[in-house]
């Protein structure tokens, strides 16, 4: 079952073509990760998928309904990039910001109710940070904020996960803990993943398809059909190949 269709899609902001004659489907249990340069459109692409932004030409469709009828939002966590310096002194422990996410699938008045108050454990479980339940969000590295924001995605059990990784400096270790967390939610407990990456070299690591983004669609397929197109050298440079693609295979030549 495709639970993304985009057929055709442009967007644009004001004059400015930021995307367009964008095809492709995702299905139910992919992990698509897109790469592509800055400002090639990704996070434009997001934005779409989410009604954030609209369509110029061309539709996507969710779960078979085009994204400007579609209400189902409580199906899809998003986790936007974020910026430490956003967190500053802000108050809010991570108990509270994980429990927020709880909001955005209600109706005025949106309160949450104690009972939901298991939903909120279950995500911090699923991403490891109970511990650090009471702590503020402000005093946390950016490597446990992105896990934080990556429960309050998962609060009402999505089906479709879109994470824009965070550019922010976050150290190896940490940075693989995330894959294996998002690795496990996708192929344990069957979440649809989208990921922006900003390390195309990693992508064929987790990803089973890779979508590359230079505001039209260069390329989408395998990982391991990326390793021997023209486009891996375009966009990785002509002695990238055998670094990229001879160290790791991808997941899906491991599954
Ligand atoms: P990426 O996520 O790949 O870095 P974006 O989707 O953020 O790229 O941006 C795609 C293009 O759209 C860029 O040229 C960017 O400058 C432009 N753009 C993004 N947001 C806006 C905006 N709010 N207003 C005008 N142009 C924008």
């Amino acid at each position: 079952m495709n639970v993304i269709e985009i057929k055709n899609v442009c967007v644009h902001y004001g004059a400015i073509e930021a995307l367009c004659g964008i095809t492709l489907d995702i299905a139910a249990g992919d992990y698509v990760a897109v790469i592509g340069p800055n400002g090639s459109g990704k996070t434009t692409l997001f934005k779409a998928i989410l009604n954030l932004l609209p369509v110029s030409d061309g539709a996507i469709l969710l779960y078979g309904t085009n994204s400007r009828q579609f209400s189902d939002w409580q199906k899809i966590g998003y986790v936007p990039q974020v910026s430490r310096q956003l967190h500053k002194g802000f108050p809010a422990t991570v108990r509270e910001i994980v429990a927020s996410g709880l909001l955005s699938a209600k109706k005025f008045p949106r309160m949450i109710f104690k009972n939901e108050m298991e939903q909120v454990r279950r995500a911090m479980g699923w991403v490891e940070i109970e511990d650090l339940a009471e702590r503020l969000i402000s005093e946390l590295s950016g490597g446990q904020q992105q896990r934080v924001y990556l429960a309050r995605a998962l609060v009402n059990d999505p089906e479709l996960l879109l994470l824009d990784e965070p550019t922010a400096a976050v150290d190896p270790a940490t940075r693989e803990r995330f894959y294996q967390i998002v690795k496990d939610l996708n192929q344990k407990n069957g979440k649809t993943v989208i990921l922006i990456s900003h390390d195309g070299s990693q992508a064929g690591q987790y990803a089973t398809k890779l979508a590359y983004l230079d505001k039209h669609l260069v390329f989408y397929g395998s990982f391991s059909k990326f390793c021997s197109s023209p486009e891996m050298t375009r966009y990785f440079g002509p002695h990238a190949q055998h670094l990229i693609c001879g160290q790791h295979g991808s997941m899906e030549e491991k599954r």
